[in-house]
């Protein structure tokens, strides 16, 4: 097992780690099958309002690649289709039956799974719904399937500090996530598996093979385990540029999918607010948020990563890629003479506040500190980024559309962390200006294909 420490990255002492146990929530009243986390998707619908589905029914697919189907996380009836701007569409909401009536495929045993052509396996999981679990470097696209990768990343831990933890997840899914393994031998000969060093004593306390199947430990500082932190680490030829990445609660969904022939419609989250350790949550694929968490306060929002989720609407649906909530609550009160108080309850960086002397974990709010304001050239950005990025003098090259000076400075190797932006005393939104440059130049690049 090879140890990844990264030299920079930053983790905020917080408060609200979950605890080790889980609780199953209700079966919820709605559910949804979200397009909105979806990254580079056309969506194409494929069902209407009132028509009935089963679980594992085609609801919408990506007309990019019409065989890759997003499918129904429930048995019911297409309750509402919701669109947003220019009419994309955004999810579609199933009233769902107690009962599940699954469209079913022939379990695939581990033999058969060494056996079959790739083509099979890969049109068996786009037909399933599961095939977008695989993300190909370096726009993390829908992995090609023609492509041979140099290497697949598997990352235990998830996009946030505070992720289900790899033990909970794995403790009843331990052969689902073999299955998964011997599934991704078949399109790699390299996998890569980290697991984050705080998280190993518990997992191989779960099963004492998980010794040598975890090939990289990851330092425990945010966001050494991120699959784009990994890869800059070991990446040594351009060919690896190209490698893909899964989640572990997708190649546990894949193998479960494999062993059952139906669609998986369990998912473990965690849902963090405060102070409070919280449990980690079994709930149905889709459930709404509304029913996981109660409203963050004013001026609060809901996101699914604290650094680069999504903010999430209470009344949407949680989406194919997200397993973690985080309630972050409105900024207090402008503070009388803010500017000389200690500060010794709030995170910080850059040791503006006395809270950078003690261990004590503080809570995050959304405060900004002031309107955003222009770059002060002060570095910060370029000393937290975890994969050695100047991320201020990207965005100045992206701001006078000079992608071949942004691509030159690494653009690419951007793991979408958000750190950067989360330290910019400007409040710069730089993680999202360095994510949108990203992206149109992927989509201008398949478009010339
Ligand atoms: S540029 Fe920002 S978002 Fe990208 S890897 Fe560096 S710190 Fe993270
Ligand atoms: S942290 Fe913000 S203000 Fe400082 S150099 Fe980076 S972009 Fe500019």
């Amino acid at each position: 097992m090879e140890k990844l420490k990264i030299s920079r990255g930053f983790t905020p002492k917080l408060t609200g780690k979950p605890d080790m146990s889980l609780i199953r929530l209700p079966f919820p009243s709605t559910i949804g099958c979200s397009a909105g986390d979806i990254p580079f998707i056309r969506p194409k619908l494929l069902v209407k309002e009132g028509q009935s589905v089963k679980t594992g029914t085609p609801l919408f697919t990506d007309k990019r690649d019409t065989s890759i189907q997003y499918v129904s996380p429930a048995t019911g009836k297409v309750k509402k289709i919701l669109f947003g701007e220019r009419r994309r569409l955004l999810e579609v909401i199933i009233e769902p039956d107690t009962q599940d009536e699954f469209i079913q495929f022939d379990p695939i045993s581990e033999a058969t799974l060494a056996q079959m052509e790739k083509a099979d396996l890969v049109d068996r999981l786009k037909q399933g719904g599961l095939w977008q679990g695989l993300r190909q470097f370096p726009a993390k696209d829908t992995a090609e399937p023609d492509h041979t990768p140099a290497m697949i990343i598997v990352s235990l831990n998830g996009n946030d500090i505070f992720s289900p933890h790899p033990a909970v997840v794995l403790k009843e899914n331990m052969d689902a996530f073999l299955t998964g393994l011997a599934l991704l031998r078949r399109f790699s000969h390299r996998l890569v598996i980290t697991a984050r060093e705080d998280c190993l004593d518990d997992l191989q306390n779960l099963s004492p093979d998980m010794g040598g199947l975890i090939t990289h430990v990851t330092d425990t500082a945010y966001p050494a385990w991120n699959p784009g932190a990994v890869l800059y680490q070991l990446k040594e030829t351009q060919a690896e540029n190209s490698s893909w990445c899964i989640s572990l609660a997708h190649l546990v969904m894949m193998g479960q999918f494999l062993m059952t022939g139906h669609y998986p419609v369990d998912k473990i989250i965690t849902a963090t607010r405060g102070e409070y350790n919280r449990p980690h949550i079994l709930i149905r694929q889709g459930a709404p948020v509304n029913t996981l968490t109660a409203p963050a306060a004013p001026g609060g929002m809901v996101t699914t990563g604290r650094f680069n989720g999504r903010i999430l609407d209470p009344v949407t649906h949680l989406g194919f890629f997200e397993n973690t909530l985080n309630i972050i609550d409105g900024a207090p009160e402008d503070e009388m003479f803010g500017f000389v108080r200690p500060g010794l309850g709030k995170p910080t960086v850059s040791a503006t506040f006395l809270s950078s002397l003690f261990k004590k974990p503080a809570q995050m709010d959304c405060t900004l500190h002031g309107e955003p304001r222009a770059c002060i050239n002060c570095s910060y950005c370029e000393r937290i980024c975890p994969n050695d990025l100047l991320p201020s003098f990207i965005m100045k090259a992206l701001h006078a559309d000079e992608i071949e000076e942004a691509l030159e400075l690494g653009l690419l190797d951007c793991c979408q962390c958000g750190l950067c932006a989360y330290t910019c005393p400007s409040k710069i939104e730089l993680a999202k200006i360095l994510a949108d440059g990203m992206d149109s130049h992927y989509k201008d690049s398949q478009y010339k294909d």
